[in-house]
């Protein structure tokens, strides 16, 4: 199954060399139930590794979203390997640029993963819980509905993280979700990857719930693709938003300060 859609992500290459230099003319041309939790007076750090794959850390609790890369060779499998231990894992579907480091997770097996049908399926050893809403007093998780943007019938979820008293929005691979979700989140985590989702799609999307910071991902595909996140902050810019647009280097942790 896996080698099926690795096979079928690499017939996707030519698909994508001529969406990226389309891109590049272009740019020439151009709440449920929320327990109250009990670590809410930290800052939290964020971590970034390429496409979708981010640690969200506090002074406590440590959480990695999205294990995966794609051809980028950021998060590596030595550097899932040697990574200080984490709490939890959250994944938002199957494709092997969202997860295909999952096993190579130092202590995976002991660690609680948030995730969906196929990924249990896929992972029968691994603790993968795919229920709606996830809570253990530090931290509360509510799935939101949100199909991928390329394939819509896929297994497919995004989150409403609550993590240190901030409200953190996950959306995978898509910008467009199926039901409401919260507003004026602290974080909003949107793919602006052109295939899955347009820099039009994220702009709308950060424009209908207002979130105080935005981070845009997964856009460095086949890593030549810099123009759509600038262009993304640039559009924010002047439409003169409120949300902070944050950029993050490979690598580089950012901090959230508790206002
Ligand atoms: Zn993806």
């Amino acid at each position: 199954m896996k080698i099926i859609k690795q096979i079928s992500m690499f017939l996707l290459i030519p698909i994508l060399m001529f969406y990226i230099s389309c891109i590049n003319l272009e740019t020439n041309n151009s709440a449920g139930n929320i327990e109250e939790l009990d670590n809410s007076n930290s800052n939290i750090y964020i971590t970034y590794f390429g496409t979708a794959c981010f640690l969200i850390e506090d002074s406590s609790h440590r959480i990695l979203i999205d294990p995966g890369d794609l051809f980028t060779d950021r998060f590596t499998a030595e550097l899932a390997e040697n990574l200080e231990p984490v709490d939890l894992i959250i994944i938002t579907h199957n494709d092997f640029d969202h997860c295909n480091r999952l096993e190579y997770i130092k202590g995976v097996d002991s660690i609680p993963i948030i995730g969906t049908n196929s990924i249990q399926k896929d992972f029968p050893r691994f603790n993968v819980i795919t229920e709606g809403s996830f809570t253990n007093g530090w931290i509360n998780i509510r799935k939101i509905d949100i199909a991928h943007g390329l394939r819509p019938n896929e297994d497919h979820t995004g989150y409403n993280i609550q993590f240190a008293d901030k409200t953190i929005i996950f959306l995978g691979d898509g910008a467009t979700p199926l039901e409401p979700i919260e507003t004026n989140p602290d974080i909003l985590f949107v793919t602006i990857g052109g295939i899955e989702a347009s820099v039009k799609n994220g702009v709308q999307l950060v424009t209908e719930i207002k979130p105080l910071n935005v981070i845009p991902m997964h856009w460095e595909i086949l890593s030549r693709n810099a123009v759509r996140v600038r262009r993304f902050e640039r559009t924010l810019d002047k439409q003169s938003t409120e949300t902070k647009c944050i950029i993050p280097e490979f690598y580089e942790t950012i901090k959230f300060a508790i206002d």
